[in-house]
């Protein structure tokens, strides 16, 4: 079994990216941090904040009191996003990269004389010398290679910062072993939970395990025959998602025959859908949307956006979409939305932007409060009105206060 990927990721990628640009911050403890705000949480921390024991997730007045000297950074996602782009051309041009995993992080196929230990090492070699020199000085990756995708990143885990790491395939699963169960992509602190449960404690457990035994403890044979699998070194293509589209239509009552009835509908479409996408744990990005009148031609508009799984960017992207097509006083019968190019919590790397975190949360709310209280207990509110043109990406504080009352 060959080595077939090399994983890049970069070390403290948002506080390093604020080094490179920031002279003054280098060698300097480093948080960035999304708002200023005591309460809110550092979302990357400097190397040199790490050893202080600063990271992903402590709150800033804990950081605070761990690392008085820290200096915090107002997180620039457009900045991180620019530089994405240029780590990911300095990489391409070591090595074709075949999958872009998350802003931080990359995979690369090795074909041919590349699999040989020496050649991916030069490979990697090449890789940071070239990030260095071409996009900044401050920038360090960890690169691991293995023989699929899921183990070439956790050998690239394995040293931090600056690493290069083989899993060798040969050397499955004992050079595994020194791992932690969460060490491994896709298992988190409730699935560790789980397999602690089950007696499951250590790597060298978890690799002897049947498919049966996983299957029994993860809930879910597919699941179980994939790790089985990407434990052993297979390339295993991503579980497959069984459903691809999350749609609804509604054949219109007489009386909502009219443009702002079909739109109503459609709004309460579009909340529906939401929910629903929630529920399954997926994103979306694309959305389309159609009405067929009684007597004219059918209209339909469809669009690719940034993932999305909350409602109110749905509902400004369709806000747009409804202004465009004007009104011509024909007669609505239909109205169908579709949510397609669906992709699994797992697999989505949440937005970058704060505000749109901050309205997945707030759809997620909106989702509690309906199941408790009824559906349509609450929902984004007049805000929608045809008249209204905000763009997609308003203040986090404009949005409207929920409408009770709609039913
Ligand atoms: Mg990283």
């Amino acid at each position: 079994m060959p080595l077939r990927f090399l994983f890049v990721d970069m070390n403290a990628y948002f506080a390093s990216v604020e080094q490179q640009d920031f002279p003054q911050l280098r060698g300097k403890p480093v948080a960035v941090v999304p708002v200023r705000a005591e309460t809110s949480s550092c979302i990357a921390a400097s190397y040199e904040a790490k050893v202080m024991g600063v990271r992903t997730g402590t709150p800033v007045w804990e950081a605070r009191k761990r690392c008085p000297n820290i200096v915090l950074a107002l997180a620039r996602p457009e900045r991180y996003v620019q530089i994405h782009t240029k780590i990911v051309q300095a990489v391409g041009r070591c090595i074709p990269v075949t999958k872009v995993m998350s802003v931080d992080e990359m995979a690369c196929r090795l074909i041919g004389d590349e699999q040989k230990p020496e050649n991916a090492t030069r490979i990697a070699q090449a890789i940071k010398q070239e990030i260095r020199a071409t996009v900044g000085n401050t920038l360090r990756c960890s690169i691991g290679v293995g023989p699929n995708v899921m183990l070439a990143k956790v050998a690239g885990d394995m040293k931090k910062p600056d690493g290069l790491t083989f899993l060798h395939p040969g050397e499955l699963p004992g050079n595994l072993h020194p791992l932690k169960l969460i060490d491994f992509p896709g298992i988190g602190p409730r699935m560790e939970k789980r397999f602690h449960c089950h007696g499951i404690v250590t790597t060298a457990q978890l690799v002897e395990l049947s498919i049966g035994a996983l299957a029994m403890i993860w809930g879910s044979k597919v699941h179980a025959e994939r790790w089985y699998y990407l434990l052993r070194g297979d390339e295993v293509a991503d579980s497959p998602t069984r459903r691809r589209t999350v749609g609804h239509s509604h054949i219109l009552a007489p009386e909502l025959r009219t443009d702002l009835g079909a739109r109503g509908v459609m709004v309460r479409l579009i909340h529906k859908a939401a929910a629903r996408l929630r529920t399954m744990d997926y994103w979306t990005n694309t959305f389309s949307a159609s009405v067929n009148y009684v007597d004219g031609p059918r209209w339909e508009v469809g669009v690719n956006m940034p993932l999305c799984q909350d409602t109110f960017n749905l509902l400004m992207i369709f806000s747009k979409l409804w202004e465009d097509k004007g009104v011509h006083g024909q007669t609505p019968l239909k109205v169908s939305m579709c949510l397609a190019g669906l992709t699994p919590s797992r697999c989505a790397t949440p937005s970058l932007f704060e505000q749109d975190r901050q309205l997945t949360k707030v759809s997620h709310v909106m989702d509690q409060v309906n199941r408790k209280f009824g559906k349509n207990s609450i929902h984004f509110g007049t805000l929608f009105g045809a008249e209204d043109s905000a763009p997609v990406r308003v203040a986090f504080n404009s949005i409207p206060k929920f409408n009770p009352a709609f039913t």
